[in-house]
C-alpha cells in the first residue's frame, strides 16, 4: 500500500482548537430543525427506536427510489463497512480495493483474516477500473470503491463506474462508498443506486455525518439487494444499534432542502477560497469533489502537523507516494482563513 496515517505526537487538545480540519466534519449542522427534533425526543429514551426506524427507511427507500427492504440502517456508515466486512470475510480470502482509499474497510476484512489486494489510482487519482477488474481472483469476496474517494477528493467517472459495477458485480459484491457523493454538483447522476434495483450485487453507502452535519449522531445506510442485506441483518446488525434521538433528527433531516443547499455552496465556495490560497502558495492540491482537500508538503509531515496543531489548527497528514500530505476539511470560511494563514506561519510560504 502507498498510504500511511501519520499519528500526531500529542492527541489533538479540542478545547483549544481555533480551527477543526480534521475529520471532514460539517461546521454548520445539525440543522435547527434537526436539533429541535432531538431536543423533543429526549424523553422518548425509554423506548427503542425500531418505529422510528421503519419511518427513516421508508422516507430514504422514497428517495432513492427502491424499495424498503433494499435498505439498512447503521449507526454511520462505518458500522456498515464494518459488518459488510465481518460477514464476507468469516472465511478469510480478499478485498480488491483502490489505494490509497478509506481504509475502514479494508482495516476490518484484515483484522477478519482477509487479504487486501490494494490496485494503485491511476495518475489523475482515479479508481483504476481496469485493474481492479484484472485483480478479482476466485478468493475474492469484496471489492470497494471510494467515490469521491478519501484521503485524495478525487473523483472515478460514473458511467465507467457503472460499467465497472454491472460487470464485476456478476462475480462478487462490489461496496461503493458515496459518503461524499452530495457534495457533488449532479449528484443523481454519478449513484450507483440505479444498479441496486437492476437487482446487481452492488451496495451503496451513504452517510449522515457529511452533508447533514450529523456525524456525532451516527446514521448512515446501505442501499443494497433484500438477499444481500439479509446476510448482514441475519447475522450481525437489527435495527437494535441505532439511537431513537438520532432517528428523530435524521428524519427532521430528509426534510431539509435549503439547509442542505447551503451547506453544499459554501463548501464549494471555502474549497475554491482555499484552492486559491494553497495554490498562490506554491501548494498543488489534487482537484477535491468533496468537502476536504489534500496536497503534498515538503515539510516533514509530523512536524508540521505538530506546529500546526500548536497554533490550534487540526488537520491530518499521510505519508504517501514517498511524500507528506496534509488534508484539510473544509471548515467555516473564519476557520479556513485561520488555516491559510498558520500554514503561511508554519511553511514560511
Ligand atoms: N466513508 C468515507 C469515505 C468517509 O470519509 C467516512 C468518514 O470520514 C466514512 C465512510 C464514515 O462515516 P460515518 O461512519 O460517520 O458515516
Amino acid at each position: 500500500s502507498v498510504i500511511k496515517e501519520l499519528v500526531p505526537h500529542v492527541p489533538l487538545d479540542e478545547s483549544r482548537m481555533m480551527a477543526k480540519l480534521n475529520a471532514n466534519e460539517n461546521p454548520y449542522g445539525p440543522s435547527p430543525k434537526v436539533i429541535k427534533a432531538i431536543a423533543d425526543s429526549v424523553s422518548l429514551g425509554n423506548r427503542y427506536g425500531h418505529g422510528d426506524a421503519a419511518i427513516l427507511i421508508d422516507m430514504i427507500a422514497e428517495k432513492e427510489g427502491v424499495k424498503p427492504e433494499n435498505i439498512m440502517l447503521g449507526p454511520g456508515s462505518t458500522d456498515l463497512l464494518e459488518k459488510t466486512a465481518i460477514v464476507q470475510f468469516q472465511q478469510g480470502g480478499n478485498i480488491v480495493a483502490g489505494d490509497p482509499a478509506y481504509m475502514s474497510i479494508m482495516n476490518t476484512a484484515q483484522a477478519m483474516g482477509g487479504n487486501w489486494k490494494a490496485v494503485p489510482l491511476t495518475k489523475d487519482y482515479a479508481h483504476d477500473l481496469k485493474a481492479m477488474a484484472a485483480a478479482v481472483d476466485s478468493n475474492t469476496n469484496l471489492v470497494y470503491v471510494c467515490n469521491p474517494n478519501n484521503p485524495t477528493g478525487s473523483i472515478t467517472d460514473a458511467g465507467e463506474l457503472k460499467k465497472f459495477c454491472s460487470e464485476v458485480s456478476a462475480k462478487v459484491p462490489v461496496f461503493v462508498d458515496e459518503a461524499y457523493l452530495e457534495f457533488l454538483e449532479n449528484p443523481d447522476s454519478q449513484t450507483m443506486v440505479g444498479l441496486v434495483s437492476e437487482g446487481k450485487d452492488v451496495i451503496v453507502a451513504r452517510t449522515f455525518s457529511k452533508i447533514h452535519g450529523m456525524a456525532g449522531l451516527r446514521i448512515g445506510y446501505i442501499v443494497a439487494t433484500p438477499e444481500r442485506i439479509e446476510t448482514i441483518t441475519n447475522k450481525v446488525r437489527s435495527t437494535m444499534g441505532l439511537c431513537v434521538t438520532s432517528l428523530k433528527g435524521a428524519i427532521a433531516s430528509m426534510q431539509e432542502k435549503t439547509f442542505l443547499a447551503q451547506c453544499k455552496s459554501q463548501n464549494t465556495e471555502c474549497r475554491e477560497y482555499v484552492e486559491d490560497e494553497i495554490k498562490k502558495m506554491g501548494f498543488n492540491p489534487i482537484p477535491s469533489y468533496t468537502s476536504f482537500m489534500i496536497f503534498p508538503i515538503a515539510m516533514d509531515g509530523r512536524e508540521f502537523m505538530k506546529s500546526m496543531y500548536e497554533e490550534g489548527v487540526g488537520i491530518r497528514t499521510y505519508q504517501m507516494y514517498d511524500q507528506s500530505w496534509c488534508r484539510v476539511s473544509m471548515g467555516t470560511h473564519d476557520e479556513l482563513a485561520y488555516f491559510v494563514d498558520t500554514i503561511k506561519k508554519v511553511t514560511k510560504a
